[in-house]
């Protein structure tokens, strides 16, 4: 049945895994999400819709979740395809008259994981097929994943009834890394790659590239090329040459907003999240507060505490650590990423 279309589709790749996946502020709602689609496959989180600009961290997670879903569940082979792919595999099986081929090739995988979904705006076969393996995937509670540039709200070009299936899930963003997840990636990839950089070189490049993880990859191999060629020592010089600082108008979010959009967010008020009230509703939106002015602020927890109504230490980090553990909840997760996205960054 699979004649004349190259059966060998699956591309999952096994070096994109959990385990080297940095988790921080940016992608930790997605990569909630995605470890929830994990430990249940098809069962409430389906599909998984991940967006975000390029090289932050997509690509991976598809796999990530490919991986484990493949090896965990054991439920037999997974399919994750980039939708350029998925596509040029279509027109190759109308070509040789095998269309029915096609969908033969997804109907024994456990899960289906569709990479940069949005290649495929106004490709009408594309969008046809695809169609009809979401429905057949969906149907028997098996995973679907997608991968875009952009949410199902702003994709164009789309079927109706596709972008509204896109959004029958959970709908999750992986935004820019902040500073401690840029450093925390960097330590990472250093090491896995051998290279050896003292922490105020790991800070000045985390200092000053912050879009994206690609773009991170890029500056540690452009430093370490430039060491190695030099030897010693990094001047200053050298890292405005290598590194021109980006843009200005990358602006942090001030605590103060964080509040402001928190308190409206759960209809409390700004002085309800510094008070003293331990009415459940409250003391969840302060935790949120919290945990927000510490991942997007760089606050250090003294300093949240002064502007929680003096709260002491111990109690900043319980409020971080428990919104942390809530955010394993998608539909949490999801909320979280939607509150973020209100919040002036980049
Ligand atoms: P996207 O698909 O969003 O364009 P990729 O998944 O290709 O981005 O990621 C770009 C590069 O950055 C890859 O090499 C990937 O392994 C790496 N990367 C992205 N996010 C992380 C992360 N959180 N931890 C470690 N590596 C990451
Ligand atoms: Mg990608």
């Amino acid at each position: 049945m699979r004649e004349g279309i190259k059966a060998n589709i699956g591309e999952l790749e096994s070096t994109y895994t959990f385990s080297n996946f940095i988790e921080g502020w940016g992608n930790r709602m997605a990569c909630a999400a995605a470890k929830a689609v994990v430990a249940s496959p098809g069962a409430a989180y389906n599909p998984l819709f991940i967006y975000g600009k390029v090289g932050r961290g997509k690509t991976h997670l598809l796999h990530a979740i490919g991986n484990a879903i493949g090896r965990e569940s054991g439920a037999g082979e997974v399919v994750v395809i980039s939708a350029e792919k998925f596509m040029s595999t279509l027109i190759q099986s109308i070509q040789v008259g095998n269309e029915n081929g096609f969908r033969s090739l997804f109907r024994d995988s456990a899960a289906f994981l569709l990479d940069d979904v949005h290649f495929l705006k106004e490709r009408d076969w594309s969008q046809e097929e695809l169609y009809h393996i979401f429905n057949e995937f969906h149907e028997s509670k098996r995973q679907v994943v997608f991968s875009s540039d952009r949410s199902p709200r702003q994709l164009q070009g789309f079927q109706k009834r596709l972008l509204s299936r896109f959004s029958w899930g959970v709908v999750s963003e992986i935004t820019a890394p902040n500073l401690e997840t840029r450093l925390a990636i960097l330590k990472n990839k250093a090491e896995e790659a051998g290279i050896s950089l003292g922490e105020d070189v790991l800070f000045a490049i985390a200092k000053r590239v912050s879009t994206s993880v690609r773009a991170l990859e890029g500056a540690l191999a452009k430093i370490s090329a430039h060491l190695e060629l030099q030897g010693g020592n990094l001047k200053q010089a050298d890292l405005d040459e290598l590194l021109p600082l980006e843009e200005a108008g990358s602006r942090s979010v001030s605590i103060a907003e964080i509040k402001a959009l928190v308190a409206a967010h759960y209809e409390v008020s700004v002085s309800d999240l510094e008070g003293d009230s331990r009415a459940k509703a409250i003391t969840h939106a302060r935790q949120v507060a919290i945990f927000l002015a510490r991942e997007l602020t760089n606050s250090s927890f003294p300093l949240i505490g002064a502007e929680f109504g003096n709260r002491n230490h111990s109690t900043i980090m319980h409020a971080c650590h428990k919104i942390k553990n809530l955010l394993r909840t998608p539909l949490f997760a999801q909320e979280l990423s939607e509150l973020q996205r209100e919040l002036p960054q980049e």
